[in-house]
Parts: structure tokens; sequence; C-alpha cells
């Protein structure tokens, strides 16, 4: 990997850490790293990278092709279970003693250690519940 590599990718990862927890367009990070003189190539070759290293994770709304990244690098992420709105595209972490509980009771019920920095449970967002109900 060449130093100019590097330098791109220090700085996108810093910029996504700084975003943890949000999802991003790639068009978006392209834009607000503009300045930095990375091309919008460049994002998406170190986002892939960064995805295959477990960093940051691709999510999408239903029925859109557009995707988003998520940076999932961060200390509080590896310790958490994700839980991801198919509707919105949002990231949320499960509640730390909830998580403990379900991972404890699949350990016992199923003999399956759960990594929990692995681990995303897809589904409908409060918001996007409440959203629902208003327009019904
Ligand atoms: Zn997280
Ligand atoms: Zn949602």
């Amino acid at each position: 990997m060449s130093k100019y590599m590097t330098k791109q990718r220090k700085i996108l990862l810093q910029f996504l850490s700084e975003h943890a927890d949000e999802s991003l367009f790639a068009e978006q990070i392209a834009l607000a790293l503009k300045e930095e003189g990375i091309s919008v190539s460049a994002i998406y070759r170190n986002l892939a990278d960064l995805e295959k290293e477990g960093k940051v994770r691709r999510t999408s709304k239903d029925g859109s092709r557009k995707v988003f990244f998520q940076y999932i690098g961060g200390e509080e992420c590896r310790a958490c279970i994700h839980l991801s709105c198919k509707k919105c595209g949002k990231t949320y972490h499960m509640d730390m003693s909830e998580a403990d509980i379900l991972i404890h009771h699949v350990a016992k019920q199923e003999k399956f250690a759960v990594d929990r920095s692995q681990t995303v449970l897809y589904g409908i967002c409060g918001d996007c519940q409440d959203h629902e109900r208003r327009n019904d």
C-alpha cells in the first residue's frame, strides 16, 4: 500500500469515527472529504477495504439500491450488538444488559457463543414504527 493510500485511509477513518453510528452515503463522505483531495473512487476503494476488515458496515434501506456506510470499528461498537433498521437504514446499539441477557440465553439454550461484535439484528426502529402508526 502506498503512502498516499495510507494517508487517505487515515483521513477517511478519522472522519468515519467522528460520525460513528451514523449512516452515510459514499457521496456524502466524498463531499465532506473533498477539501482533503480524496477522490470518489478512492473513497469507494477504501470503504470496500474497511468493510472487509470489519471496520465499516454496508447497509441499505428496504426497496432502495442506495447503500450507506457506517463505522463500527470503535471500542464501543465491538462490545455492542447492533440493531439495524431496514426502513431508515439507521443503526442503534442494543442496550448492553439486554444484549448480555440475549447472549447468555443463546449460549445456554443453543450452546452457541455469539460474537457480539459481528451480530446485527435487522428490523424496524421505534421512530419508523411511530411514523408508520401515524400514517395509518
Ligand atoms: Zn456501533
Ligand atoms: Zn428506522
